[in-house]
């Protein structure tokens, strides 16, 4: 292809190609007849320009035609491919908030597939004909599943924080305890939310303890709320001490003061059955007495990112008139899938055998034994064993998605330990793989959890580990 590699400098840059001749280059035309020409040439000119700062600065590069016409195809190609995308979850992690959360049950993508692709009835009355009420389709199964009065959802658990907080105590002062001032994932701060709603924070007790009595003494004239708040993602162990859901709504009753539960992770089942701890549930907030109930759609519940805001009907109205409401509002999409989600609950078994995260959880020792030897047969079939040694080891896996912190289910781990280059390399080069894959990488080898691995993605992983040992070593893997 003649690609001279030219040293650079400025007489280079009048070698490069001009726009009118890469634009008659068959592989550029074709570029242009598969993605149109207004992008094609916005990546000639933008080539072009990369090219000459570079030669600019003294980089030699080749600037011959053949060269310059690839690297626009490959930008151009860049361009029109998907980044937000199919990837393999590894790391055992059941909800993992880089890799999307939860996966949705089948039922829930045939709902979003449904509603994506037509119209649907989103807000409108069958009856009459009239505009309706797209909360409508999941008000009623969240009061029937969770015992509530009345139910809304927005975008997301932090809006529904905020929009709670807002309405029930903007320029008014919030009670939480010392212990509960969380920060879940960077940007929600209960501190900053409180702020952000126009109310004022009163922190009471003690990192460890709070006791009744603190929130209590804290009361005023001015106190419009009292806030409790799961601390879904670290664990104070030892001398601890929290007022329960029902003490506490107890209390601020005495008072006639509302109770705002964010609970988190929208747990609708025992997570005992799955040899866990207890997670507080949905239904357990609304039974003590909570006025305000708020969760993530996306966490242990298993379906989309969601807020749910569950309380008393007289408040729940009030959050559906506010502003803050429409400007949170879900997608026909979200709920689509929410409600699908919901429907597989109105059956407890089923939605354990259905919703994938709560499958995942139930998976016994056993069956992820099976797995991982399964994997490890096919994996050592393919791989060179003087490049990789391919073992098992008994392990943890983690819930994650701030749900249940510190809390692992035991595993089998499907060890590779690259010997001719490191772990990194080989997990960098899995996240480089069609379909990406994540790994986790421990004691210098890259570690590979089957219980979060779907059904099917096997072979996809095997070919994936291959592929990727091929590009970093060379020479010759099997591909079965
Ligand atoms: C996860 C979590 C949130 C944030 O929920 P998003 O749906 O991610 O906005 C808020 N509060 C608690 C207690 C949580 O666990």
């Amino acid at each position: 292809m003649g690609a001279q590699r030219t040293q650079g400098s400025p007489s280079n840059l009048r070698q490069l190609p001009a726009v009118s001749r890469l634009l008659q280059h068959e592989r550029v035309r074709k570029a242009i007849a598969a993605h149109g020409r207004e992008l094609v040439v916005h990546c000639v000119r933008e080539v072009l320009e990369q090219m000459r700062d570079r030669l600019r600065r003294g980089e030699a590069m080749p600037v011959d035609l053949e060269s310059v016409a690839y690297e626009v195809v490959r930008t151009v190609e860049r361009w029109r491919t998907s980044t937000l995308r199919y990837a393999i979850n590894a790391t055992g992690v059941v909800l993992h908030t880089g890799l999307g959360r939860a996966v949705l049950a089948e039922a829930a993508r045939r709902a979003v597939s449904e509603v994506a692709q037509a119209h649907s009835m989103l807000e409108i009355d069958r009856e009459t004909g009239e505009r309706g009420d797209r909360i409508e389709h999941v008000r009623e199964l969240l009061c029937r599943l969770t015992g509530a009065e009345d139910a809304t959802v927005v975008n997301n658990n932090a809006g529904a924080v905020l929009l709670a907080v807002t309405v029930l105590a903007q320029g008014r002062e919030v009670i939480i305890s010392r212990g509960q001032l969380v920060e879940i994932g960077g940007a929600f701060r209960m501190p900053d939310i409180i702020a952000q709603s126009g109310a004022r924070l009163v922190e009471v007790g003690t990192t460890n303890r709070t006791r009744l009595q603190d929130y209590e003494r804290a009361i005023t004239p001015d106190t419009a709320l009292l806030l409790r708040c799961h601390p879904s993602n670290f664990r104070i162990v030892g001398f601890t001490e929290e007022v329960s859901a029902r003490e506490l709504a107890s209390l601020a009753h005495r008072y006639s003061l509302p109770v705002l539960d964010d609970v988190g992770s929208g747990c609708l089942v025992a997570t005992e059955q799955f040899g866990l701890e207890h997670e507080p549930t949905l239904q357990e907030s609304v039974q003590a007495g909570c006025d305000v109930v708020t969760c993530s759609g996306d966490k242990l519940l298993g379906g989309p990112q969601a807020g749910i805001v569950l309380g008393r009907k007289e408040i729940v109205q009030r959050i559906r008139r506010h502003p803050l409401h429409r400007a949170l509002r879900v997608d026909k999409m979200t709920l689509a899938a929410l409600e699908a989600t919901l429907r597989l609950y109105l059956n407890p078994q089923e939605a354990i055998r259905e919703i994938p995260v709560l499958r995942t959880l139930a998976m016994s020792a056993e069956q992820i034994q099976r797995r991982a030897r399964r994997l490890r047969r096919r994996l050592q079939a393919v791989l060179p064993t003087e490049k990789i040694v391919v073992h098992l080891r008994a392990g943890m896996s983690a819930v994650g998605g701030g749900s249940l912190p510190g809390q692992q289910l035991p595993t089998t781990l499907v060890c590779l330990r690259p010997l001719q280059m490191g772990a990194q390399q080989l997990a960098r080069a899995l996240r480089w793989q069609q379909p990406a894959v994540f790994t986790r990488i421990e004691q210098d080898e890259v570690v590979i959890d089957p219980r979060t691995l779907l059904e099917a993605e096997v072979g996809a992983l095997v070919q994936a580990v291959a592929c990727a040992i091929d590009q970093c070593l060379g020479g010759e893997v099997s591909h079965a």
